[in-house]
């Protein structure tokens, strides 16, 4: 089998709020064979700078774009393609963009494998770990304290065992930012898992001091305090207070999880599948960390691709901790642009059983969302 053609495929929708849900555009990646099999993946990043990445030119040697790269190449050949891909795009590679769009190159890849032998990616990855997984509903914080308590109890109703709140408005000031966790866990009541993501808006010691404080409302973790560059930072803070800090879904490649969790020593990992190199690389990262006694968990807050592509990975790991799965009301184009929609059950997700990642496009609505 041979790979005959690359397309990124960016979808947007026509109104895009400025907040910080991802889901309101994609950059979908589609691959196609010889034999007929086409494979799909996402990248979640910028999403022309990733399409660039994949529809560029050849530049030279470590400068190419990788579309071109894996034409005529077998998808079987994952380890192989990866390298090729990493060796031909170090310019702009080796971190960010260029590693995210490979990313989404190697999920259809494993997509195609599966397809081609009629099992999920999960079977191929050697996994089989859980027939389901916990997942925590994932939401912004509400706008307000009461607001977040009153999404907390919703949530809670609607079988969720696990909450996450993040982002804005937390970071405006230390009575705001105790409110939201106190009303957080108000509305869920004590049974359930409260976790915060912080979004990125603190230095080492207010975290310390927001951690100190949020260790009243037992949050189960405090996920990204710090600017994620900050790894001197994160490790002053992980060693000093404990509950669990959780981060990585800035990081791509296995050097800069093994930088964040050597120096950084963060408690629980987190890998964004469409970010990190893909399905190749995640399961470095996941044995990486489990040779360091860490949990790991998915990032993943876009379309049902990535969600699925997570699934498969926390399938075929033995440190699996727990899976993220969005709970913000149902964009459209979240909704729409695959055939699958993924929902979870008291809690849980089941693990995909169909060839490949288990997920197709709705091609009326990749022509309605399409951008270029
Ligand atoms: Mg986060």
């Amino acid at each position: 089998m041979k790979i005959t053609r690359v397309e990124a495929i960016y979808l947007r929708q026509p109104e895009v709020k400025l907040q910080c849900d991802s889901g309101q555009d994609a950059l979908v990646v589609r691959v196609e064979t010889d034999a007929g099999i086409t494979g799909i993946g996402e990248v979640d990043s910028s999403p022309l700078a990733v399409k660039g990445a994949i529809d560029g030119p050849f530049s030279h040697t470590v400068a190419c774009g990788l579309g071109q790269l894996v034409l005529g190449e077998d998808p079987f050949e994952t380890e192989k393609i990866w390298y090729k891909m990493y060796r031909a795009n170090v310019y702009g590679g080796r971190r960010g963009a260029g590693l995210h769009a490979m990313s989404g190159i190697d999920i259809a890849l494993w997509d195609i494998k599966g397809k081609a032998l009629g099992l999920p990616v999960w079977k191929l990855l050697g996994g089989g770990f859980h027939k389901k997984v916990r997942c925590y509903a994932s939401s912004l914080f509400g706008p307000t304290p009461e607001k977040t308590g009153e999404l907390a109890r919703r949530y809670r109703d609607q079988g969720f065992t696990a909450v996450k709140f993040g982002w804005d408005p937390m970071g405006r000031d230390e009575r705001t930012d105790i409110a939201l966790v106190r009303e957080g866990r108000k509305g869920l009541g004590d049974a359930a898992d409260l976790l915060i993501d912080a979004g990125l808006v603190w230095d080492a010691k207010t975290a310390l001091q927001r951690a100190d404080a949020f260790s009243q409302y037992n949050i189960f973790w405090l996920e990204e305090p710090l600017r994620p560059d900050d790894y001197e930072g994160y490790r002053k803070l992980a060693e000093g207070t404990h509950v669990r800090i959780a981060a990585g879904e800035e990081e791509s490649n296995r050097l800069s999880f093994i930088e964040l969790m050597d120096r950084g020593r963060v408690d629980v990992v987190q890998v964004d599948l469409t970010r990190c190199g893909g399905f190749t690389e995640a399961m470095k990262i996941a044995a990486l960390a489990w040779d360091r006694g860490l949990p790991v968990a998915n990032h993943g807050f876009t379309t049902y691709i990535n969600v699925a592509a997570a699934l498969h990975w926390l399938n075929s790991i033995p440190n699996a901790l727990i899976c993220e799965f969005v709970a913000e009301e149902e964009t459209n184009l979240r909704e729409s642009i695959t055939r699958q929609k993924i929902r979870a059950k008291d809690g849980y997700l089941d693990m995909p059983e169909a060839p490949g990642l288990g997920i197709d496009l709705d091609e009326e609505a990749i022509q309605k969302y399409r951008v270029c």
